[in-house]
């Protein structure tokens, strides 16, 4: 224990954010070293469960649009290199005409995702009435107030394998990628910020923290006070009629099906042949801590997704569950600054920046904030600007 590692970045973390931290970092030639204490990607954060939606008409706000943009081309310029990552399924957004839509921090997110579209591409998106959204797309029961509107180049990544990939893609992993560890302490100690773990001690001149869900314990400061770790849950059930499912038209949707805010949920296409598909919803109210939280998935929260959500709005799918797994949205809760991503330097240690991506809606950007938090760390020019997440 008393050998220290020297280096010149730490990454604490190796999720959505730190993997693409460490990926900009390697390609840099960077001498780094990358912590966690999984070998991810892993089930145990917010990362996992095969899919996470992606688009570009940003509907939490236009300053996360040049992330977006940029994790696209990440993303692309890794398919070339022969990672499979992005599935351009198109998103389906669906609400009651005049209903309420509030998410992730914006009162109205169809308005918002509407004037998104407008800013991107000089025009909204069309409507689609109840009557085409019967003719086209089988496997939704809309109502007769229901309106649509799809966003043809959005879709979703597999969360796992971009991950997988950046990681992959790091020079010489195995001296700069460390499994297996936990982070336990950060201090200056006047060379530098050392950092220990249960098994070894590093130091460098600058640490970047993307723990995710465990940031807000292990940061304090702001970053507790004002990030909450809250359990969700992402469901499989089985298709009891695959047909439906499989027209030309297959997207990714979100539907606000009633004005209560918990009256929405989102799912997925089924994914490679599968025949399930997998729906999502979001709660507010239960904290927790994810050294503690309850992973199992019981049957009367799978019984309860169904009758909520799945029964009144998608056709061909049966309550039997396939498979459940529990997530972590670390969530800012700060009055306007709520559901946006918080970055910014530790609060009592210097040279340490600390990351929490998330708030619901993280992955999508985290290529490109990968690259930006680099560019940051390392004196570049960066077209993206972190200080709009300050605590
Ligand atoms: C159910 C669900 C659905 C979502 N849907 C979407 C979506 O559709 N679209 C979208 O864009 N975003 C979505 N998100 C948000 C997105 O997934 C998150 O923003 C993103 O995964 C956060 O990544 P992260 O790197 O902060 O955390 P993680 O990926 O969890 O990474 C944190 C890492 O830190 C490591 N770590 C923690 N503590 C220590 C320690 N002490 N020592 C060493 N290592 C440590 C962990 O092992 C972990 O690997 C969703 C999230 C959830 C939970």
């Amino acid at each position: 224990m008393d050998r220290v590692i020297e280096t010149d970045v730490i990454v604490a973390g190796l999720g959505a954010v730190g993997a693409a931290i460490a990926y900009q970092l390697s390609r840099r030639g960077v001498d780094f070293v990358g912590i966690d204490r999984w070998a991810p990607p892993h089930e145990s954060g917010s990362s996992h469960g095969q899919s996470r939606i992606t688009r570009e008409f940003v509907g939490e706000g236009p300053e996360y649009v040049p992330l977006v943009r940029r994790s696209h081309e990440i993303w692309a310029d890794l398919e070339a290199k022969g990672h499979r990552l992005r599935e351009r399924t198109g998103l389906l957004y669906l609400a009651r005409k005049g209903g309420m839509a509030r998410r992730h921090g914006a009162e109205d997110f169809i308005r918002a995702t509407l004037q998104a579209s407008v800013a991107a591409s000089g025009r909204e998106l069309p409507e689609l009435d109840a009557r085409a959204l019967r003719r086209d797309y089988p496997q939704f029961r809309v109502a007769d107030d229901t309106v649509g509107y799809l966003e043809p180049e959005a879709g979703f990544v597999r969360p796992e394998m971009c991950i997988a990939a950046q990681l992959a893609e790091v020079a010489e992993p195995a001296r700069a990628l460390v499994f297996g560890e936990t982070i336990t302490g950060l201090a200056h100690d006047g060379r530098g910020v050392r950092v220990s773990t249960d098994k070894a001690q590093y130091r460098a001149s600058k640490v970047v923290l993307a723990m995710g869900a465990w940031l807000p314990a292990f940061v304090g400061g702001a970053f507790r006070e004002k990030l909450q770790v809250l359990r969700q849950v992402q469901y499989w059930f089985r298709l009891d009629d695959p047909a439906r499912w499989a027209g030309p038209r297959a997207p990714a949707f979100l539907w606000f099906h009633g004005d209560a805010d918990a009256d929405v949920f989102y799912g997925f296409p089924p994914i490679d042949g599968a025949a399930s598909v997998k729906v999502a919803t979001e709660q507010y109210v239960t904290t927790c801590d994810p050294d503690s939280c309850e992973r199992r998935v019981s049957e009367a929260e799978a019984a309860a997704m169904f009758e909520t959500h799945v029964r009144g709005q998608l056709q061909g799918v049966s309550r039997e569950l396939v498979a459940a797994t529990t997530c972590f949205y670390t969530f800012n809760t700060e009055g306007p600054a709520k559901g946006r991503f918080m970055i910014g330097p530790h609060p009592t240690t210097p040279g340490v920046t600390v990351v929490s991506a998330c708030s619901g809606h993280g992955f999508k950007h985290s290529a490109g904030l990968g690259e930006a938090v680099v560019q940051q760390l390392l004196g570049e020019p960066s077209a993206f600007d972190l200080t709009l997440f300050a605590p």
